[in-house]
């Protein structure tokens, strides 16, 4: 069969998970600080969702990456310290959720220093991947994680397996490890009246139908199988049974690797020859 894997690779599964906590939901309306409901549905993530999925992770015997934003990393650190203790990645999520986008350059720079900061200060390693905040990057990004010597992003959806991206004009590259909102969770089932989410939730069953038939072409064409979760959405009884349940189907599948996105991106990098900034 055909693909882009080496040796006897025929897809690679990441799971991701985004821990933003009740981050993503103040950033887009700041009176969630005061509106404890709402908040409290953002905390059952790193709080009580996050435990469960570590189990689910070693019962099945799978690595993953753990996106935390700085403000979510300095109030649950324990969430932090139990993702990197038991192998995953920690990487950086922004501090309170800001989209790149919606940020000047100087601040975009000040928050990537900060989250980094607070991240290595539980971890002792600072994060070499980047997932950006509502995948809305800005000019600027690219360069920006560059500089601070980032290995890879992962907010872009040119493609469905790693691939390169020119990060500055003085020739700095970075690895691209790309997502799409259809292989996310929160499309699917984020019903949050206090930031006007409010379309109607899928079905845990939808949910593993959808993935379960991308799943088979990312895999039939050798491809990678990159999934967005957050624990305060995916946690939820139900749709971590969902999870499992697709964990188990694809276990079937033979020559599948399961990977955590630094070592996909770093295994890129030295394959094709990237020049991929050097860590400062
Ligand atoms: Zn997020």
């Amino acid at each position: 069969m055909s693909g882009v894997w080496p040796g006897e690779t025929q897809c690679v599964v990441m799971l991701g998970f985004d821990v933003d906590g009740p981050s993503a939901m103040i950033r887009r309306n700041a009176e969630v600080e005061r509106m404890p409901s709402a908040r409290s549905m953002g905390e059952f993530g790193p709080r009580v969702a996050v435990p469960r999925i570590l189990e689910l992770l070693h019962e099945y015997d799978v690595p993953a990456s753990f996106y935390v934003p700085g403000w979510v990393a300095e109030r649950w650190p324990e969430a932090v310290t139990s993702i990197a203790a038991a192998g995953h990645e920690v990487g950086h999520h922004g501090y309170l959720h800001e989209a790149p986008a919606s940020l000047s350059r100087e601040t975009e720079a000040e928050v990537l220093d900060r989250g980094s900061a607070i991240l290595q200060a539980i971890t002792g390693q600072p994060p070499e991947g980047y997932r950006s905040p509502s995948w809305e990057l800005s000019e600027h990004s690219l360069a920006l994680l560059a500089e601070r010597g980032f290995l890879y992003d992962s907010s872009l959806m040119g493609d469905d397996a790693p691939y390169a991206v020119s990060a500055s004009e003085d020739g700095a590259v970075l690895v691209e490890v790309p997502v799409h909102w259809s292989l996310d969770d929160a499309p699917a089932f984020a019903f949050n009246p206090a930031v006007g989410r409010l379309d109607p939730m899928s079905t845990p069953e939808d949910m593993y139908v959808t993935w379960l038939g991308a799943f088979e072409e990312l895999y039939a064409r050798g491809r990678a199988f990159t999934l967005t979760m957050h624990p305060w959405v995916i946690g939820r009884a139900g749709r971590l049974r969902m999870l499992e349940r697709l964990i188990r189907t694809i276990r079937g599948y033979p020559r599948v690797e399961w990977a955590r996105t630094v070592d996909v991106a770093r295994d890129f990098a030295v394959r094709e020859g990237l020049p991929v900034p050097q860590r400062r």
